[in-house]
């Protein structure tokens, strides 16, 4: 139903190298439900950001975990972000429609010794991980468990086959993860360095569902659009790093700049999620929320505004900047839902 994403082509890769990009971004809403304030506050941030700048707006949908990508979810994704004021300049596109763009990403992956099949399951990589990883309630712990070298192949196949399991259904294949820190430089949230050895180890780039996974996915896709600017929540700061290897790894120069923002929380301190009660976009617009009230909420969040009150998508976009923003995360608090169905 929607186009897919631009086909690979290293030619043009190689013009980016040499030319200077255009400023790009991407909205990149996973179909995997309604979106709720959480994701509404990065997008209308990103958009927020790429208007102010002048950067090139797509529209990505990343539905290639179709496990979860209920049908209509697509559809109603879109317009939710329609409903809060915002426009794109290409897309929608999909990752689904296009699986030969990632093989052919695994096929350089493999011919560079970079990747190998991994048939173990989740208990045997736990049982042989060297220490028990203390995940925190940190916002940026990796909560993953460390997948111990000892359990690497002696023999790295020098070609991708996605088949390449026992009984040809598919096998996941890891990134094999070479020692040392990634550094980085977020816009946001400043210096970062991640030794993702220590942290995660070997981390899986394609899944026995015979796609690949998002670390994967992302990187190609952004490379592909010649996306400069990642904007997103916080959850993925370590991605960055992960995916930031796969750059590298794929020989792609031209890296994004990324931009980290502070997830919304509940007062408990979790993550936002049905467990706090209905935020979801839809759900206010249908019980008569305007959509200057929700983003009235979001500036009073980014502190553009000291009090909450109902603000434009344009006055939002001109008012907002990251100067203001906090770096700790930002609680959803009662007040602020009473407010909303005020
Ligand atoms: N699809 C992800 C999300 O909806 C965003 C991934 C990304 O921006 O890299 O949270």
């Amino acid at each position: 139903m929607y186009p897919q994403s631009p086909v690979h082509d290293p030619t043009i890769q190689n013009l980016r190298a040499s030319s200077p990009p255009t400023p790009t971004t991407r909205l990149a809403p996973s179909p995997t439900g309604s979106l709720h304030l959480g994701n509404a506050f990065a997008f209308v941030i990103n958009w927020a950001l790429a208007r102010k700048h002048g950067w090139h707006t797509a529209l990505r949908i990343e539905d290639l975990d179709t496990s979860r990508v209920k049908s209509g979810v697509i559809d109603q994704t879109i317009r939710t972000l329609e409903w809060l004021g915002l426009d794109w300049d290409s897309g929608p596109t999909t990752q689904s429609g296009d699986i030969p763009r990632y093989q052919h990403a695994m096929d350089t992956l493999a011919q560079a010794g970079h990747v190998y099949p991994c048939e173990l399951t989740r208990t045997q990589i736990e049982q042989a991980a060297s220490a028990p990883h203390t995940g925190s309630a940190d916002a940026h712990a990796i909560h993953e468990v460390r997948f111990n070298p000892d359990l690497r192949p002696s023999q790295i196949p020098s070609a991708f086959d996605d088949a390449d399991g026992a009984d040809d259904a598919g096998t996941n294949w890891r990134f094999w993860v070479q020692p040392g820190s990634i550094e980085f430089t977020d816009t946001h949230m400043g210096c970062q360095s991640f030794d993702i050895d220590t942290l995660l180890g070997d981390f899986v780039v394609w899944t026995k569902r015979t796609t690949p996974s998002y670390q994967l996915a992302v990187v190609v896709d952004d490379a592909a659009a010649g996306v400069t600017q990642v904007v997103r929540g916080n959850d993925l700061l370590d991605s960055a790093a992960r995916q930031l290897m796969l750059y590298r790894a794929l020989g792609i120069t031209q890296e994004p700049t990324y931009t980290h923002l502070p997830l919304i929380r509940g007062i408990d301190g979790r993550r936002l999620a049905k467990r706090h009660g209905d935020t979801r976009i839809e759900s206010y617009s249908n019980s008569g929320t305007s959509n200057e009230r929700v983003i009235g909420l979001l500036g009073y969040w980014s502190k553009i505004t000291q009090e909450r009150s109902p603000m434009s998508i344009l006055e939002f976009q001109e008012r907002f900047t990251l100067d203001t923003l906090p770096t700790d995360d930002i609680v959803f608090t009662p007040e602020d839902d009473a407010w909303l169905r005020s």
